[in-house]
């Protein structure tokens, strides 16, 4: 089941999920880290704890073993002096023995020497000989003799007794007995009960077995390599590095005790199975480990409970925010909580309804200004539509003027050279009026009708070669009268480095020229009119050595200069205008359609040039003209001055 949940969990269905799988984790390694961590530190101590319990239970044991055995021994030795003492009294040699016998049970074979030396025994041991010898050096020495050495006679530890009997200080013989040590010792070692299902045996001072419950091992055998057996002889307890376990006697892993008795110099040892003494240790850990999975499982269940509570709402807030995103947000995310997460997802409806509205609010405004949008192109359809039928309308109706006032014009130079008779003076003037007033009106359709086929782009080009100097010359001769009529000077200047023949058209040219110089006169009260025509260059002396060839580049300028009234710098931006004149300026008052200057900037344009004014008011305007050269081979240089 946790498996399956797990499994549910971790599956990667989107982004948060890796929340949650952190979260989670973080949550079961909190729990299940000190829980793992107390068992095994709780598993470690009780192993030690136990081993300890135990090795005190064997220290326990072997001190009561020892003291029983020392007990018995001393008795032993004690019932042989008392006994002794009084066999010398007994006549026959049989009576002694008898008597020694019911005294000591242990003793495995028992004789007595008499004074003169002779052995007799209650039955003939092995090696009769050299106890017998050891019998008499009793005799000799007369003290008590314990023998050196313990010996197997008949499949047990004996060990020698001496007892010299003594009457009147004087020596009466000797007791001597063969103590069988198992005999002895077996009693004690079987009925101390020992705990951990241990045993117990005894080695001598060298760490030969001599007492042992089990007839497993051989008697005798050395066991001064056994770690509790070595430490005891060197006169200190085992206190083992890291566990008090060894291979012991009669089963590996033992935990034992060697007790030494001390008035024989042998040590009492006790052993217990380790794996016995740890069992309840074990025991203990399985239960541990049952409690630590069930709690795992209870930790990892609620981990992910826990996560999903806490990475839930974040989920859902995601998913409304993606819809929101997208454009798909309809309802407001539910969040029944009063943390922050809560109040994360109120704060989150609130944006979202906000946005929600200015999103409405932004849609509405768009399809309105895309609804204004198409009346505008509809409007700015129908707006050329307006202007092309007025060009048309306006190129129609000079032309349709043109032709009647044409006539007007001719019938009034008739009268005046006197084709239809005489005329008195009066007669005259009004018609020299009707034919200047005509003459300034057909100026005036002319300009309408120029302006209408520009706008129209009905005009074209023809261009020709063009004597500069000669045209020039002819178009400031026109402006001559006008200027004189002013008494203005009227100058024209041609720089030495443009070529003698251009190519353009004239007749536009002239146009330029004629608006420009005619604009220039009229808004100039005193002074002078320049006309200022060069090539257009930062640097003169390339023009000179370059043999006065033009290139695709070059370009030419013609400069009107006047001393007049100027324009200010705010109108300079829209006297090219069509229609634009400057209120209360002098041209207003005067003549003028507002046409002049944007049919020039138009033709300009058209050419392949600029047109640009600089001005300054009372001192006088230069508008200068840039357009493409386009230059003939043959060149001649010419300067000259046109008075006006
Ligand atoms: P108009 O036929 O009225 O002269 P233009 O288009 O030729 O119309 O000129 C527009 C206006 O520019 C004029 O009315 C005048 O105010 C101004 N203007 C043109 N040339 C000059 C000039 N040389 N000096 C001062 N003002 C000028």
């Amino acid at each position: 089941m946790c498996y399956k949940m797990f499994q549910q969990q971790f599956q990667p269905r989107h982004q948060h999920e890796h929340l949650r799988t952190r979260l989670m984790t973080v949550l079961v390694v909190m729990t299940l880290a000190p829980l793992v961590l107390g068992t095994l530190i709780s598993l470690v101590t009780s192993i030690s704890l136990s081993q300890y319990e135990v090795h005190r239970d064997q220290t326990h044991n072997a001190l009561t073993i020892s003291n029983l055995l020392e007990s018995q021994w001393q008795a032993t030795l004690t019932d042989l002096r008392t006994t002794s003492a009084i066999m010398g009294q007994l006549p026959q040699p049989d009576q002694r023995l008898t008597l020694i016998q019911q005294a000591c049970p242990a003793c495995m074979a028992i004789g007595w020497v008499t004074s003169d030396g002779v052995v007799q025994w209650n039955k003939a041991p092995v090696e009769s000989a050299a106890l017998d010898q050891a019998a008499r050096a009793v005799l000799a020495s007369g003290t008590e003799q314990l023998g050196s050495d313990i010996t197997i006679v008949d499949q047990t530890t004996t060990i020698f007794i001496g007892i010299p009997v003594r009457s009147a200080n004087a020596i009466q013989g000797a007791l001597i007995v063969l103590l069988d040590l198992q005999r002895l010792g077996r009693p004690v070692l079987t009925d101390v009960q020992l705990a951990h299902q241990g045993y117990s045996y005894v080695v001598d001072a060298e760490g030969r077995l001599i007492m042992a419950t089990s007839a497993q091992p051989p008697l005798l055998q050395d066991l001064q390599t056994l770690p509790v057996i070595a430490a005891a002889r060197a006169g200190r307890g085992w206190e083992p590095p890291n566990s008090y376990a060894y291979n012991g006697l009669l089963q590996p892993r033992v935990v034992g005790v060697a007790q030494p008795m001390h008035s024989t110099g042998w040590y009492v040892v006790t052993e217990a199975p380790l794996a016995i003494a740890n069992a309840d240790t074990w025991y203990l850990f399985g239960l541990q480990g049952l409690l630590l999975i069930g709690t795992g499982a209870a930790a990892i269940v609620l981990s992910v409970r826990l996560a999903a509570t806490i990475t839930r709402p974040l989920e859902r807030l995601q998913q409304s925010a993606t819809q929101l995103q997208q454009g798909r947000w309809t309802k407001p995310l539910v969040v029944r909580r009063n943390d922050e997460v809560g109040q994360l997802a109120t704060t989150f409806n609130a944006m979202a309804q906000e946005l929600q509205l200015e999103r409405t609010a932004l849609v509405a405004r768009s399809e309105e200004l895309l609804f204004a949008n198409q009346e505008l192109q509809r409007s700015l359809e129908l707006a050329h539509a307006a202007n092309t039928l007025k060009s048309q309308f306006m190129a129609t109706m000079s032309h349709e003027l043109r032709t009647p006032l044409t006539a007007i014009l001719g019938f009034a130079e008739m009268l005046e050279i006197g084709m239809y008779g005489e005329l008195g003076d009066e007669q005259l003037t009004v018609t020299n009026r009707i034919y200047s007033n005509g003459q300034h009106l057909l100026a005036l359709i002319n300009d309408v009708l120029d302006f209408s086929k520009l706008e129209a782009g009905k005009v074209e080009l023809y261009e020709e070669s063009i004597a500069l100097n000669d045209f020039l010359a002819t178009v400031v001769s026109t402006c001559t009268p006008q200027a004189a009529a002013k008494n203005l000077k009227l100058l024209y200047h041609s720089d030495d480095t443009l070529p003698d023949l251009i190519h353009s058209d004239p007749r536009r040219l002239r146009q330029v020229l004629l608006n420009l110089i005619s604009n220039a006169l009229k808004f100039t009260t005193s002074g002078s009119v320049s006309l200022h025509i060069h090539r257009r260059t930062h640097d003169a002396m390339q023009y000179q050595t370059a043999a006065r060839q033009a290139t695709a580049d070059d370009q030419w300028q013609i400069e009107v200069i006047d001393t007049g009234i100027g324009i200010a710098a705010e109108h300079q931006a829209v006297i090219f205008d069509e229609f634009r004149q400057i209120d209360g300026s002098y041209a207003r008052r005067g003549s003028g359609s507002g046409l002049g200057l944007a049919i020039t900037q138009r033709l300009v344009t058209l050419m392949g040039g600029t047109i640009a004014v600089t001005s300054i008011i009372g001192q006088g305007s230069t508008f200068t003209v840039t357009l493409p050269l386009k230059q003939e081979p043959v060149a001649s240089d010419q300067q000259g001055t046109v008075p006006c």
